[in-house]
């Protein structure tokens, strides 16, 4: 049964009112990918893949990306999503939508506000018009390898007030917000900042997300599902997940180089990582 991918803002609007939260998974293989659409499957969750552009090189492109996902929700019985992660030119998001993404990240958290609001702006306007939903960022997220101090992490962090007028300003569906995670391997304590978060979801209705959760504290995401996150972006966990499997299992006696005995130790490691995360974030629905 062919199935066309889906747009994201009405399941995340629906985890925002019923206090759960989906895992955005990093799509990188097709393989991968199934193993953890299994996993939705079997929790009757909707399956939500993130891309960035590096592992839209890896599938050659765009569309065949969108083409992956696609005979992905060809097997399993549940919403396929696959959301343009960190995309930052009109252009390229343009081109994503017209490979046929339904959900698109625009980033331009780099700029000062008004001009992250106008490029912001200008890709919903687009997106819009094509039935695409469309994250912003406000608020700039650690990569891993920046040590800051209180007050230096305090600064890139996404002000309530600036929030609210964003929002308006762009008619964004999802906003995400920087609250002290990191992009990559924390290196340092994670202080994660649920008071920012409680004031930020006072002033703000539409769907929050956070990204860099891998290594981030389950009880710390736990309460930042409770108020308000809806998204939880998974990449670095992922990739460690699987490379560490495939590592392993070339050092066991017997092991030949088959395509069954280097992907099948990744294949269950990744179902049981990402059974473990969807419970953790949808575990108020469950
Ligand atoms: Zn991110």
């Amino acid at each position: 049964m062919a199935k066309e991918l889906e747009s994201l803002k009405q399941y995340l609007v629906d985890a925002r009112a019923r206090k759960y939260a989906l895992g955005g998974f990093c799509f990188w293989n097709y393989a991968y990918g199934m193993a953890i659409a299994e996993v939705a499957q079997k929790l009757n969750l909707p399956m939500l893949y993130i891309i960035g552009d590096a592992e839209v090189q890896f599938f050659g492109g765009l569309k065949n990306a969108v083409q992956a996902a696609q005979t992905v929700a060809e097997h399993v019985d549940v919403p396929v999503i696959l959301h343009a992660d960190h995309f930052r030119e009109y252009d390229d998001i343009r081109r994503a939508i017209d490979a046929g993404f339904r959900s698109v990240m625009i980033d331009a958290s780099a700029y000062p506000l008004e001009e992250n609001i106008q490029r912001t702006a200008q890709v919903v306007e687009l997106a819009h018009s094509a039935g695409v939903s469309v994250e912003g960022e406000l608020g700039r997220i650690a990569g891993c390898e920046q040590k800051l101090s209180l007050s230096e992490e305090e600064a890139m962090q996404t002000d309530p007030d600036e929030a609210a007028y964003f929002v308006q300003a762009t008619g964004v569906d999802i906003l995400a917000l920087s609250i002290g995670t990191v992009h990559g391997e924390y290196r340092f304590p994670p202080r994660i900042n649920i008071p920012r978060l409680e004031r930020i979801a006072e002033k703000v209705s539409i769907p929050l997300v956070m990204h860099g959760g891998s290594g981030t504290p389950e009880d710390k995401v736990a309460e930042a599902v409770e108020h308000g996150i809806t998204k939880l972006n998974l990449a670095t966990d992922l990739v460690k997940t699987a490379g560490q499997a495939t590592a392993r299992v070339q050092q066991q006696p017997g092991f030949g180089y088959s395509v069954a005995n280097l992907y099948a130790p990744a294949y269950v490691d990744l179902a049981r990582y990402a059974e473990h995360k969807m419970r953790l974030l949808a575990k108020n629905i469950l």
